[in-house]
């Protein structure tokens, strides 16, 4: 049985899918692992730290996948990246198949079972799988240190002979996995913290870490959490009354934090220009759903902004910017799951496609998008 690891290709992409950690892990189960040179540098792994932990290094990517019955990789590959791969090989990653239908068909036409880790079902048994959860987690932290980085002033309150510094106020819009990372982190450096999201939920998530939750909380938000735990489609009038509540808290922050997601939708507008002109020069948002569209009118993904005096920060792929870690974490994940696709004892590949967290994941396979979420596109 034959593991690879690819060598990002996305740009900005820094981390890997396998560790030196989870490459011995995979050894101990009976597999061998190919690593394609250079694959861990933006995280700070050597070839030779593979090497050490029993890996191969192959020198280019055809012979990585030559005959690998799993292809593991952080960025969906192009068909072409995987061309002499296997057919019915694995290819497990976070694929982000929404909005990328072709390249999703150009990956099943080449045979490969893709399987997206994004779609983990979110039950006990997969928690320790959940790569939506780790990334999102460095992400929120990772956002607080980029916001402190370019915020001119200091975030706690400071009590010193040349007098008082007043605190920096913080809010953090959308209270998920990534929202309350950025709460808590927030808070570790000193701000007064505020935060909102339209799940009822996070109300006491948000309070338990010391945050003041800010919503309009009628009877539309008390039935918005469905039962998968994520936000839904919030109406347009409950959209126009927390904007209006939001509106007059934001022109009071020193610092916002974006975070709001609707899975497979784009992500919800929170801010507009006006209330951006709204805050004192010298505020910082960071926008951790540029990625995705960006919760904030003047985002530019990618790109660090001045607005009239607001910095908005737009990067993409926050967790990369902590790539050490979110390597770390994105390799456990990936170990967890695959050691629920082999036989140990027989040291082979044994899928079971009828386990729910298979059934949850695969993407393509024999050629085709099954899906499905995505059988109307293939269709
Ligand atoms: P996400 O990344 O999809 O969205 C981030 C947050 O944005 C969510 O809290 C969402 O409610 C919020 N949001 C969406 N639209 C908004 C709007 N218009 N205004 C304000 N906020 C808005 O979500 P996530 O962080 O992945 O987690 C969603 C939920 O799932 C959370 O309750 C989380 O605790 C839960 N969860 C459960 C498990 C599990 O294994 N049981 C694992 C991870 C997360």
């Amino acid at each position: 049985m034959k593991i690879a690891v690819l060598r990002e290709r996305a740009e900005g992409e820094s981390r890997v899918a396998a560790t030196p950690e989870t490459v011995g892990k995979f050894i101990g189960l009976g597999a061998t692992v190919s690593v394609e040179e250079g694959a861990g540098l933006g995280s700070r792994i050597g070839d030779d730290q593979f090497v050490a932990a029993g890996a191969t290094i192959s020198p280019t990517v055809a012979i990585a996948v030559q005959g690998a019955d799993i292809v593991l990789c952080v960025r969906r590959p192009s068909a072409s990246t995987l061309t002499g791969v296997n057919p019915g090989a694995l290819v497990i990653g976070a694929l982000d198949p929404y909005g990328n239908e072709a390249d999703v068909a150009a990956l099943a036409q080449t045979g490969v079972t893709a399987m997206v880790m994004e779609f983990m079902p979110r039950i006990t048994r997969a928690q320790v799988m959940d790569i939506l959860s780790s990334q999102a987690n460095l992400a929120g932290y990772q956002a607080v240190i980029e916001a402190a980085a370019v915020f001119e002033r200091a975030m706690p309150m400071m009590m010193t002979a040349a007098g008082t510094v007043r605190p920096a106020k913080a809010f953090v819009m959308g209270a998920g996995v990534a929202g309350l990372q950025a709460i808590a982190t927030a808070k570790r450096l000193g701000a007064v913290v505020s935060a909102t999201d339209v799940r009822p939920a996070a109300k006491e998530q948000v309070e338990s870490l010391g945050g003041k939750f800010i919503a309009v909380e009628d009877e539309e938000f008390k039935q918005a959490e469905t039962a998968g735990g994520y936000a839904k489609q919030m109406s347009a009038e409950y959209q126009a009354k927390q904007a209006e509540l939001t509106a007059s808290h934001i022109a009071k922050q020193d610092i916002v934090i974006t975070t709001a997601l609707i899975p497979g939708r784009p992500a919800p507008r929170l801010i507009t220009r006006e209330m951006v002109e709204s805050m004192a020069p010298g505020s910082v948002i960071v926008d951790l759903a540029a990625e995705r569209g960006g919760n904030v009118e003047l985002t530019q993904p990618g790109k660090v902004v001045d607005h009239n005096g607001v910095i908005i920060v737009g990067y993409t792929n926050v967790q990369g910017r902590i790539p050490t870690t979110a390597s770390q974490l994105y390799a456990r994940n990936i170990l967890a799951f695959i050691t629920t696709l082999i036989d140990a004892k027989e040291k082979k590949l044994a899928v079971n496609w009828d386990d729910e967290l298979v059934k949850a994941t695969v993407l393509t396979r024999d050629g085709a998008v099954v899906h499905p979420n995505f059988q109307q596109a293939a269709a």
